[in-house]
């Protein structure tokens, strides 16, 4: 068949899993070959509100344009019937337009019947089901919390270190709302006190803060404290009395609509001291940046790991800046002391690795036996054309349920409330699932290392020797991260 496809990103949900612009684009196109239909054009509203028609123009033109019968097409196709209306008059007029153009509505997610009745009277009870839910969650939900939020009570999530929450009443109503924990705000301020004079005037960095509390048993709430905790407490505005509410939602929509509340709490330093830290942190981030982007170009980082504690190694310099280590992220991160490892000159250790993969394993007679190791892995895999006959006989028992269940909810013979909406997703989640493991296991049939003879070893082995000893570290290293690579430093003994 010819389609035109709808496309249509709310502002609030584009976070959701395929409700983004591509994520929809990316499931029609994939939907219309897979069935064998040509997508001829294509009408996008882009960070539309849900149900408000004067907020979706390319609908309209779409509409306008099928009436006019510019084009020859068959069908809509849309991601989700929830993408097509969103309110069931305006669906009833916009189906109305359609019919008389003798044109359906196909949807990727929501398998609708071949007849036309049960197809007409399904699409109505799916306008109504999506017409509750946009309303629901968008109204109601949003609603409640900020309401909540606007009179200063929690809305829930952690507690903020420095604050526990206790129960008020109010209108008869149990709400919570933050104070401030004494014990806890004591070390809050002792961080940023910290932060802006050290114990000798000169403030100090995240990781000085973290290993001075963590060595004097000062933890958070019964754990080590870690330098993200801190990076987060030396920067929540909630500090010095200003919790911000819903400016990630804000973030999310990329439309500064609604505005974030600012709801005032018990404070525990001064605005004063806040953006003096946050002016001092900022300059040491611009310094340490230097030092990251060569930590990013290390081979072994990501791949190399410490052998007694397995926290992952990095990159760390010298004091005078000209010798570089790796260092047990443990040690980084938390204490010195919080690991016995010692720390490796970086070119020493990366030329041992080097040597290591060069005499021990890119050799003809391990590569060969990896092969052959694989091979046998794979072909108990074929045992996968029992598992996808399988798989396909589940899908379509699957499809058969939900069509005896349309059928019969459109006989009245099931009353259609909350749990019958609820068995419908669930229903249409598992067929989802099944299609997913069905493309997964049919892909990885593709995988051709029957052709894989010993020719071909021989000019992989000498290619990748000779990556290696080119000191290419960025090749080298996405061969050693593709290869599922794993090294482990342990000391001597
Ligand atoms: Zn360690």
């Amino acid at each position: 068949m010819k389609l035109i496809a709808y496309i249509r990103v709310s502002s609030q949900n584009q976070v959701d899993h395929g409700d983004s612009l591509a994520g929809q684009e990316e499931s029609i196109n994939k939907w219309a070959t897979n069935n064998g239909h040509t997508i001829i054009r294509k009408y996008i509203d882009a960070g539309s509100s849900a149900y408000n028609d004067n907020q979706r123009p390319q609908f309209n033109i779409m509409l306008r344009e099928i009436d006019k019968q510019d084009f020859d097409c068959d069908g809509v196709i849309v991601y989700s019937l929830s993408r097509f209306s969103r309110s069931i008059i305006s669906q009833a007029a916009a189906l109305s337009i359609l019919e008389k153009n003798k044109i359906r509505i196909l949807s990727v997610v929501e398998p609708l019947p071949e007849d036309y009745m049960t197809y007409k009277l399904l699409l109505t009870i799916f306008g109504v089901i999506n017409e509750m839910q946009s309303k629901q969650n968008s109204a109601t939900v949003c609603d409640r919390l900020q309401g909540t939020a606007d009179k200063g009570y929690f809305t829930g999530g952690t507690i903020p270190y420095g604050y526990e929450s206790v129960h008020v009443t109010d209108e008869s109503v149990f709400r919570k709302k933050l104070v401030i924990n004494e014990e806890e705000a004591k070390v809050v301020r002792k961080i940023y006190e910290l932060a802006t004079k050290g114990n000798t005037g000169k403030g100090w960095g995240l990781k000085k803060i973290t290993s001075y509390l963590n060595d004097n048993a000062i933890l958070n709430r019964g754990d080590y404290w870690k330098t993200s905790t801190l990076h987060r407490i030396l920067h929540n505005t909630i500090y010095y009395g200003e919790r911000i509410y819903g400016r990630k939602r804000v973030e999310r929509s990329g439309k500064i609509n609604p505005p974030p509340t600012i709801v005032k709490s018990p404070e525990i330093i001064s605005k004063e001291t806040f953006d003096n830290v946050k002016r001092k942190l900022k300059s040491r981030d611009l310094k340490n940046n230097k030092d990251r982007s060569i930590r990013s170009n290390s081979l072994l980082t990501g791949i190399i790991k410490c052998g007694l504690c397995n926290a992952n190694l990095v990159i760390t310099t010298g004091k005078s800046g000209n010798y570089k280590y790796y260092t047990c992220g443990n040690k980084v991160r938390s204490s010195v002391n919080s690991c016995n490892c010692k720390n490796h000159p970086k070119d020493k250790l990366e030329e041992i690795v080097k040597k290591t993969l060069l005499d021990n394993i890119l050799i003809e007679s391990v590569i060969i036996k990896i092969l052959n190791d694989l091979k046998i892995i794979l072909r108990a895999n074929d045992t996968d054309e029992k598992e996808l006959r399988k798989l396909n006989l589940q899908l379509k028992s699957k499809q058969g349920i939900l069509s005896d269940f349309y059928k019969k909810l459109l006989s009245n013979n099931i009353e259609f409330d909350e749990t019958v909406k609820m068995f419908i997703s669930s229903e249409q989640n598992k067929l989802n699932n099944l299609k997913n493991d069905i493309d997964r296991i049919t892909c990885s049939k593709k995988i051709t290392y029957k052709k894989f003879g010993i020719n071909q070893i021989r000019s992989f082995i000498k290619s990748i020797r000779s990556l290696i000893i080119s000191n290419n570290s960025e090749l080298t290293k996405s061969f050693l991260i593709s290869l599922g690579m794993e090294v482990k430093v342990y000391p001597k003994n």
